[in-house]
């Protein structure tokens, strides 16, 4: 049975209150952070959380980021040595709140629906000042994934979060486009060498200026980090590929969309299929990535080509979103 879903605008302090009211009851209310909308619910409550994993189709075994207010609110939270701590206070001094997730062993109260039966447990302090303000109102971390159905693109927007999750949850916190534009970077704090899970936000040289060189063998994270087993960011009954400029121009007279840079954009000149020019920094380019996904998908192309980005740090996070959302296996 469809709920109604309702958007409440964050420009009205007393619309945010109603948003914290209504997670105090155990409710779904997606709200603005800096990197994407998320999908809260109240993070101590087994039934709460439970909820998101009905509401987005999210498979049982996929962890749950928790939100807080500051690093004093996410101590409690975890059961960590004091080296630990202190690379965890370190860490949070320089990039909280931010988009830096921070993975360490998970305090015993924490509902087993939040770590997905895992014994750690991921926590960040979100910048966007109407997150911060919903928390301050909220006497508990909220978990919250991104506000999308599972698989899909993740929302930038309230209506894309209307998009795939209107009628699913009982509201949205409209606090206009987000920021940063890609999920947080996932950080494992456990091992002595700390290394990256899922990048995302903050770079690996941002994280290494601060505490050190990190680990960066690819091929475990996987395993410890079960969201990226999953099928995620494709746009629906799209074939999306990603090459060089090369193989794109070859193709300029296909009917495919195509998604690159201005240089191939100007080269290729007017074509019948759509194009889609895409912002030169690493930065602007994370801010445009979803609402691209969703425009290719609205505009009823069935294959896209996608110009393929550095192999830099800086482009990590996004060859990451564009190979999932290319990736054909779930
Ligand atoms: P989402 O909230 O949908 O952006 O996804 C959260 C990401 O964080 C997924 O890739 C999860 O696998 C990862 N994650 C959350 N909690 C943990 C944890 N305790 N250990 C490892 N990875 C985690
Ligand atoms: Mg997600």
């Amino acid at each position: 049975m469809p709920i109604e879903t309702d958007i409440l605008d964050a420009s009205d302090p007393t619309q945010i209150e109603q948003a914290a009211a209504l997670l105090r009851q155990g409710e779904l209310v997606a709200f603005p952070t800096e990197t994407v909308y998320g999908l809260g619910a109240n993070g101590t409550s087994a039934e709460a959380v439970a909820k998101i994993f009905a509401a987005k189709g999210r498979p049982a075994d996929n962890p749950l980021i928790l939100h807080v207010g500051s690093i004093e609110q996410a101590l409690p939270l975890w059961q960590a040595s004091s080296l630990q701590t202190q690379r965890a206070r370190t860490l949070a001094a320089a990039h909280w709140p931010g988009a830096l997730s921070l993975v360490l062993p998970a305090a015993k109260f924490i509902p087993t629906e939040v770590t997905a039966g895992l014994d750690s447990v991921a926590i960040r302090a979100p910048a966007h000042p109407i997150a911060q303000a919903l928390l301050q109102q909220c006497e508990f971390p909220l978990a919250a994934p991104s506000a999308n159905l599972s698989g899909r693109p993740s929302p930038t927007t309230a209506s894309h979060v209307q998009k795939t999750l209107g009628g699913r949850i009982t509201a949205i916190l409209d606090g206009g486009p987000t920021s940063v534009g890609i999920e947080s970077t996932v950080l494992d704090l456990r091992p002595e060498q700390p290394r990256i899970l899922r990048h995302g936000g903050i770079s690996a040289s941002s994280i290494e200026q601060v505490i050190g060189s990190l680990n960066k063998l690819e091929s475990p994270a996987d395993a410890a980090s079960p969201g990226l087993r999953h099928h995620h960011y494709q746009p629906i009954g799209i074939k999306v590929e990603l090459l060089g400029a090369e193989s794109i121009s070859d193709l300029w007279d296909s009917d495919s969309g195509i998604a690159c840079w201005t240089e191939l954009a100007s080269k290729l000149g007017t074509r019948n299929a759509p194009l889609w020019v895409m912002p030169d920094t690493a930065a602007e380019y994370a801010a445009a990535l979803y609402k691209t996904l969703y425009q290719i998908e609205e505009s009823g192309v069935v294959k896209v080509l996608v110009e393929l980005p550095p192999e830099t740090g800086e482009w990590a996070a996004i060859l990451d979103r564009l190979r999932r959302a290319a990736s054909s296996e779930g």
